[in-house]
């Protein structure tokens, strides 16, 4: 039997990439120029002292690790997809702005033949977002699933 697939993931500390926001503070990626201090990321000039890092959207982003994992459906794909990247771009934008860690990392076809569409991100929360987002535009059907224990949100949109 499959588990609900809306329960959120409670086991971030087992997280590699997680684990990793323990880490010095103030502390400034040396991939991105993103700021960590006071527990979270930001775009902030690094203060004096900062100790050197590498975030873990860029660790992600190196190891092609993504933490989130949008499929669109090869019938709205065909269809949409111009719009389907650009509603993508625009969401991820709006996100990384506030929150350095959310940004898309690859938007490839699921196989050459096949017409579907994968879109895979540095965070589960913007994955999430695109999903919300394509749902309402398109009027779409988004599930959500964790995969790879809990470390990795699934997202299929569906017509
Ligand atoms: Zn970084």
């Amino acid at each position: 039997m499959n588990e609900p697939t809306s329960r959120q993931p409670d086991d971030a500390v087992h997280d590699p990439y997680a684990a990793l926001q323990a880490l010095a503070s103030p502390a400034v990626c040396g991939g991105c120029g993103a700021v960590h201090a006071d527990g979270h990321w930001a775009w902030s000039p690094a203060p004096p002292g900062a100790a050197a890092t590498t975030c873990p959207a860029c660790l992600r982003e190196r190891d092609r690790q993504p933490a989130g994992e949008l499929t669109v459906d090869a019938a709205l794909a065909r269809t949409h997809r111009e719009s389907i990247i650009a509603l993508a771009r625009a969401v991820e934008a709006r996100e990384k702005r506030l929150h350095p860690l959310q940004r898309i990392m690859d938007i490839a076809p699921v196989a050459p033949a096949d017409g579907a569409l994968t879109i895979t991100t540095t965070d589960p929360h913007l994955a999430r977002g695109l999903g919300e987002a394509l749902q309402e535009r398109f009027r779409a059907r988004a599930t959500y699933a964790f995969a790879r224990g809990q470390h990795l949100l699934q997202v299929a949109l569906t017509p």
